[in-house]
């Protein structure tokens, strides 16, 4: 490697660089549910640099010149980005005592009888998975993508308070205003249109993540409660469509309402894709 490259790569822009310029307000209008997710696109030239418009202007310029240079010198593929996002978040994980954080989590506390180090045992949907600041490892060998990753390594870091019982929508969670779009666009309006009359496809679906729920207060057609990790239940609550009366199939996530003390809302929004991903891939599958 010639010495400009070196150069370069020490001195590159990361995605946690570009992350700490934003005002990790999450509002969206960058068109990526998160700062971090900007971040992490905005660098390897995914979306450009000015979707943010909260940047100030005059130091985006050098910024601009300097990403330009780096991308064209082939530095900061995706993957790297995400794995300076993973470094940075094992890095604060190091320094956790996580024998005595375990239980709080609903985690299983563990030696590794390889390393001897402490690691974590969760169940996370429909998996098991350890958790040590070296890595995710899934016990069903199913790969974890750094997203589910970084989602994890947030969920130990952030700990977890026990769910109170009181189910709400993200509107009641405060300062959600920007991520209420995202669910809806991202996770309830793709479930409706999947599943616009058939409450046994949707039961059928989601049937590997979902308890089926006898009443819930809404008056839904179909709800069901999910446990996304120990302490985040999640209730997805649908109405049929109504042909006559012009109504279309309706979805709507529930919470818990102290949700917020355990994971940030970027995490909720994350595991509400997780789980509508799931259940839509599922769908398609039983289908073809
Ligand atoms: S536009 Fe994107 S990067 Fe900028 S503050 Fe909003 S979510 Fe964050």
């Amino acid at each position: 490697m010639d010495e400009r490259k070196r150069r370069m790569i020490q001195n590159r822009i990361t995605p946690i660089d570009l992350f700490k310029l934003t005002p990790k307000t999450n509002c969206g209008q960058c068109g990526q549910p998160t700062c971090l997710a900007y971040a992490t696109q905005a660098v390897v030239g995914e979306i450009p640099l000015g979707s943010c418009p909260h940047l100030d202007s005059q130091g985006l310029e050098g910024l601009q010149s300097r990403l330009d240079r780096q991308l064209e010198a082939g530095i900061g593929r995706k993957r790297e980005g995400f794995e300076k996002t993973l470094e940075f978040l094992r890095a604060e994980l190091a320094g956790w005592d996580l024998e005595a954080l375990g239980p709080h989590l609903g985690a299983e506390v563990e030696r590794d009888p390889h390393t001897g180090r402490v690691r974590l045992t969760l169940p996370y949907l429909d998996d098991v998975v350890h958790i040590s600041p070296s890595d995710v490892v899934s016990l069903s060998d199913r790969e974890i993508n750094p997203w589910e990753k970084i989602f994890l390594f947030n969920y130990v870091i952030g700990g977890a308070v026990e769910p109170s019982g009181i189910w709400v929508g993200m509107e009641s969670l405060p300062n959600s205003i920007s991520k209420i779009k995202s669910l809806r666009s991202h996770c309830e309006e793709p479930l409706a249109k999947a599943f616009p009359s058939d409450r046994y496809a949707l039961a059928r679906a989601a049937s590997p993540w979902f308890v089926e729920l006898e009443a819930d207060d809404g008056g839904a057609d179909w709800a069901g409660q999910c446990r996304v990790l120990p302490k985040v239940p999640l209730r997805l609550l649908w109405w049929a469509e109504d042909p006559q009366d012009g109504f279309p199939a309706r979805v709507k996530f529930l919470f818990d309402e102290r949700v917020l003390e355990t994971l940030d809302l970027e995490s909720l929004l994350f595991a509400c894709e997780q789980v509508t991903e799931r259940i839509m891939k599922r769908h398609s599958q039983g289908r073809s």
